[in-house]
């Protein structure tokens, strides 16, 4: 094993062998038994349907709906499909506000909404918006705020809703990294209007690509459904127009799957994550990302932030010193959407006023996690960082 002073001319960066024979992912990426799969496979060939509001869809849908306790949860093709037909079908206009510390996905949901995004600085310590920077940015303009949940973890969704119902505008959640996740004791599917997850292959839940809708407003689930199908299903309602976010029986087929796995894929990544703590503890300059006390995380992600002058080491060269070694860190979010295109040029108001989502771009990085990761994958993780820690002179 790489470690000790000696050992960093062997990284793989400096022309060494690399830790990790096979690629250590962030995400989960979590795959159910070939048998398992065969046979929910079996059951789509033998009915002969593929699509359109299916049996394993039907099924989906009432399982989520108890698991997380909503009244409404609405499958589609992935999650950002599922930001797009709930801003239209919030029937909202003109501004929104959004954190700009998140995947891009929810900025360009609002643009294709026909919607303009007014970005929100975050608080440095929870990555989270706050109503206090959110309520600075509201004008006659602004119809509805649509805050991010991140790492499983939450925003202060009490605070917000307060404010939202001050204003009287509307509020929602993009919760793609929340599947599971609860706060203060209520699923992430009840915060707001609607909240939406994604069961994109790298998150929790796992449908090969899809998303869902969830909320408590009958009316609103029945204007998503009419969107989400081409063509009015169930009650037909009045929209501004159709569209196809249809989740297939397959897609169906691996969240069902994936969905019998959620409880012990959350005890493993929770196990990872107090791992990583235990062993990085003392790595000065390191801070290991924590959810807060109010909620249930599902540990979706190993978050750190690098303070590279107490560290000794710049975070955007331990990435790629960690990448060379088939350890896949990322660094979420680098740039922040404010930063990227379109934005960047269509909003440029916006790229130097965001100074702690700039803070957090430039100090964040994810380790991995999940079903491709182990206790011994982890410690040889952990070593390598030490080792860089330990030994910098030498690089
Ligand atoms: C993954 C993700 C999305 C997009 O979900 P897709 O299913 O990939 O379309 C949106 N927002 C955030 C914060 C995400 O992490």
């Amino acid at each position: 094993m790489k470690v000790g002073k000696e050992k960093l001319n062997n990284l793989a960066i400096n022309g060494g062998g690399r830790l990790l024979s096979r690629p250590a992912p962030v995400g989960q990426i979590n795959f159910p038994s070939w048998e398992r799969f065969e046979e929910k496979f079996r059951g789509i060939f033998s009915r002969e349907y593929y699509t359109n509001h299916g049996p394993l869809l039907n099924e989906l849908e009432a399982k989520l709906e108890k698991m997380l306790g909503v009244k409404n949860a609405i499958c589609v093709t992935n999650g950002t499909i599922a930001l797009i037909i709930a801003s239209k079908a919030l029937g909202i206009e003109g501004k929104v506000i959004c954190p700009a510390f998140s995947f891009i996905a929810t900025a360009q949901a609002l643009t294709w909404a026909n919607l303009t995004p007014v970005f929100c600085d975050v608080d440095i310590n929870t990555h989270h918006i706050t109503a206090n920077e959110v309520e600075k940015l509201i004008d006659k303009d602004v119809s509805a705020i649509l805050a991010v949940n991140l790492w499983g973890n939450s925003a202060n969704a009490e605070e917000l809703q307060k404010l939202a119902d001050q204003k009287n505008i509307k509020l929602y959640f993009d919760s793609a990294q929340g599947f599971g996740s609860e706060r203060n004791g209520v699923n992430l599917a009840s915060l707001g209007e609607a909240s939406i997850f994604s069961f994109h292959a790298t998150k929790i839940l796992n449908a090969a690509e899809g998303g869902c809708i969830c909320t408590n407003d009958d009316e609103l689930a029945e204007r998503i459904r009419n969107i989400r199908s081409s063509y009015g299903v169930r009650k037909v309602v009045d929209i501004p127009f159709t569209g196809n976010g249809r989740m297939s029986e397959a897609q169906a087929a691996m969240a069902l799957l994936s969905l019998e796995d959620y409880q012990s894929n959350q005890r493993r990544n929770r196990g990872y994550y107090n791992l990583y703590k235990k062993l990085l503890a003392d790595v000065k300059g390191l801070k290991i990302y924590e959810p807060d006390s109010n909620g249930e995380s599902n540990y979706q992600y190993v978050v750190c932030e690098l303070d590279e002058k107490k560290f000794g080491f710049p975070r955007d060269r331990l990435v790629e010193v960690m990448r060379a070694e088939n350890i896949m860190s990322r660094r979420y979010f680098t740039p922040g959407i404010h930063r990227s295109p379109p934005y960047c040029n269509d909003l440029p108001q916006y790229v130097n006023a965001l100074p702690n989502t700039d803070k957090l771009c430039a100090s964040v990085f994810q380790l991995p996690s999940g079903q491709d990761v182990n206790h011994e994958i982890i410690q040889k993780i952990s070593d390598i960082i030490i080792t860089i820690h330990k030994n910098l002179s030498d690089m």
